[in-house]
């Protein structure tokens, strides 16, 4: 049993991480400012033996008293629309906040674990995306304080590892969805199944033939911990290589919520990527990881947490 310090610990992911990690034994210190999370997503953990809430904002300086054996640094506004509206916070959680966690995890001799992002890739000119490809990012775009918080946290994780021998691991999410994201969250799959089981227009940006691969939360944080629990420092892809453009994303939401909701078209975001698919041979060699839940089943487990949210 370990004693894991989430941050971000209240968010759609982090609740998740929390409620595995409990669920296996270790002790979990959850660390949230809540300006996207929520302290319901952790209420079925809340008062339990080896569970603690911190409510703190990890720009500032972060102290977790005890033992700590690994801190797992998820607080970010994670959603596009969240990081437009908080450009200054989001820099400032990627970069002081990841450099306090740091602080931390070297003072308490516990190994960091750096949540990051496919965004660090940009709009990607080599498809599917491996670990080694660079990314192709517009620094002063207004996506770019996202993306670069995300590579600076990246850089200076390696860094820690460099000069003070920190253990470090880093994953790069690729888009994640299920139970637990906000409705009003802002990201495609959110939206869809809230605009289908309200019987809204499906509001798709620019002409839908952009590309994702969304992967069910389940595998994200099977992958997650897997990477947690292995020896391999430097970024992992941990994703569903399954490909979609947004145009079948929108029929398969239609399909699997029995909505008549019609399609609207509105435009496309500035540097919106127009493809993105994880190259997951490192993970399958490193961690032997295979993403198990398709597109369509991971909606359907999704779809009765929006109708229950929006009581439907
Ligand atoms: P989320 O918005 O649900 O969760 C983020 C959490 O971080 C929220 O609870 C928020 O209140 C908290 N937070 C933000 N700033 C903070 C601060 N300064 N101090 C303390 N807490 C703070 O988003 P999510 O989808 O769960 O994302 C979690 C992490 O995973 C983020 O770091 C995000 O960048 C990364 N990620 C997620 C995805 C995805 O598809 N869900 C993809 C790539 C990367
Ligand atoms: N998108 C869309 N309609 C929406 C929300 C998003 O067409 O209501 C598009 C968005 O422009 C992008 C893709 O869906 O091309 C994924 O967007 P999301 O915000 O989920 O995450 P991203 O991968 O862009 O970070």
């Amino acid at each position: 049993m370990a004693r894991i310090v989430v941050t971000g610990g209240a968010g759609f992911l982090g609740s998740h991480l929390c409620t595995w990690l409990h669920d296996r034994g270790d002790e979990v210190v959850a660390v949230d400012n809540l300006i996207t999370g929520d302290v319901a997503n952790l209420e079925h953990l809340i008062g339990r033996r080896g569970f603690t809430f911190l409510h703190h904002d990890v720009t500032k300086y972060v102290w977790v008293p005890g033992q700590v054996d690994s801190i797992l640094h998820f607080a970010s506004p994670a959603s596009p629309k969240d990081y437009l509206e908080m450009p200054i916070q989001t820099l400032k959680v990627g970069a002081l906040g990841t450099h306090n966690c740091l602080g931390l995890a070297k003072e308490k001799g516990a190994k960091f674990f750096l949540a990051s992002t496919s965004e660090v890739y940009g709009d990607p000119k080599v498809h599917p995306q491996p670990e080694t490809y660079w990314g192709h990012v517009n620094p002063v775009g207004p996506r770019g304080v996202y993306d670069e918080a995300k590579r600076f946290g990246e850089a200076i994780t390696m860094a820690y590892h460099r000069e003070h021998d920190l253990d470090v691991r880093i994953v790069r999410i690729f888009n994640t969805f299920g139970p637990r994201m906000r409705p009003k969250d802002g990201r495609v799959v959110s939206n869809f199944l809230v605009q289908a089981l309200q019987g809204e227009p499906l509001t798709i940006y620019g002409d839908g033939t952009q590309t994702r691969s969304f992967t069910y939360v389940d595998d994200e944080v099977r992958g997650i911990l897997a990477l947690l629990d292995s020896d391999y420092v430097g970024p992992v892809n941990i994703g569903n290589d399954g490909e979609f453009t947004l145009l079948e994303l929108a029929k398969l939401v239609l399909e699997v919520t029995g909505s008549s909701s019609e399609i609207a078209y509105e435009p496309l975001p500035v540097d919106d990527p127009t493809q993105r698919r994880p190259d997951l041979t490192l993970a399958r060699r490193v961690l032997g990881f295979e993403p198990e839940v398709p597109l369509r089943k991971g909606l359907e487990q999704t779809a009765p947490w929006f109708a229950e949210k929006l009581h439907i």
